[in-house]
């Protein structure tokens, strides 16, 4: 039966944390290895002992105790640091009875030496040019940031004959390490932010949308004709927006897929043949969209 619901973040076998066994090789994207996210306990479909509450973060305590240590030395002051998940304040500190209480987002703890450099100074001094360098690094880390937003439910990923989070899950093994952590749908395409403009044809059967994490799929791509080995070029796609943010050009232009994303692309297993059939067969998925 078509449309079978699971519940997201069910996206791979729960106990497994690959992340863990994250190889050393250039496909992986950028991870924090100093922060591990937990998936949402109300989103996991087996039990597991997760307290009640937010999605949680493990993080790495001798990182954090690092940074907590630069901060103190930089302020002159004690500096009492904790790391948080937050989708919206990504910096925060207070001075009070002469001790500096800081909470940053875990994206910081594994930032370059620079950025963390930048980070204290800021801190400790306010210092404005600082301040640019660490906005700037949260701009290109916006895609660590947790779903703001609440998707709505339900999450569809087993189709009438494409199970998507079976492409998914095969995909995030092969060329992510396991790292991503976005969530899949099969759905129309919103006007969502992110979402395709109208450059590439193909490229409307899916979206990304960053502030929910969300890769949607369109439904027509749901069908017994279709390959799945372009069904998974289009996840493949989705998926690298996920871990390559748009880049952005001076005047406010964004490159949905700058030559990086091109190259990543292209190491798809299928590219060229996932393009030809595309070629081929693009007209009747059009037709047959409904
Ligand atoms: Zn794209």
């Amino acid at each position: 039966m078509p449309g079978l619901i699971v519940f997201p973040f069910a996206q791979r076998p729960v106990g497994r944390d690959s992340r863990a066994r994250l190889p050393v090789r250039p496909l992986a994207p950028r991870v924090a290895p100093a922060a591990v996210r937990v998936p949402d306990p109300r989103q996991v479909h087996v039990e597991i002992p997760f307290p009640a509450g937010h999605p949680q973060i493990f993080v790495h305590e001798g990182a954090r105790q690092l940074l907590e240590r630069k901060l103190t030395v930089a302020a002159g002051k004690p500096v009492f640091l904790s790391i948080n998940d937050n989708c919206r304040s990504m910096i925060a500190f207070a001075e009070r009875d002469g001790i500096v209480r800081a909470r940053l987002h875990h994206m910081f703890l594994d930032a370059p030496k620079a950025v963390q450099l930048a980070l204290v100074c800021y801190i400790a001094k306010g210092d404005r040019e600082a301040s640019c360098v660490v906005g700037r690094y949260i701009e290109r880390n916006s895609h660590r940031i947790r779903a703001a937003r609440p998707f709505l439910l339900p999450i569809t990923t087993q189709g009438a004959h494409h199970d998507i989070l079976s492409i998914f899950s095969a995909l995030n093994d092969k060329y992510f390490g396991g790292t991503v952590d976005a969530l899949i749908t099969w759905g129309r395409l919103g006007s969502r932010r992110n979402s395709e403009g109208t450059g590439r044809r193909s490229i409307k059967l899916g979206s990304y949308s960053a502030v929910e994490r969300l890769i949607r799929i369109h439904p027509t791509l749901d069908r017994l004709w279709v390959p799945r080995y372009f069904v998974s070029y289009v996840v493949y796609h989705e998926m690298l927006h996920h871990v390559i943010p748009a880049v952005e050009q001076r005047g406010g232009r964004r490159i949905l897929h700058p030559p990086h994303f091109m190259e990543r692309e292209a190491l798809f297993r299928d590219y060229e043949r996932a393009l030809a059939w595309e070629r081929a067969h693009m007209h009747r998925v059009l037709r047959a969209r409904g």
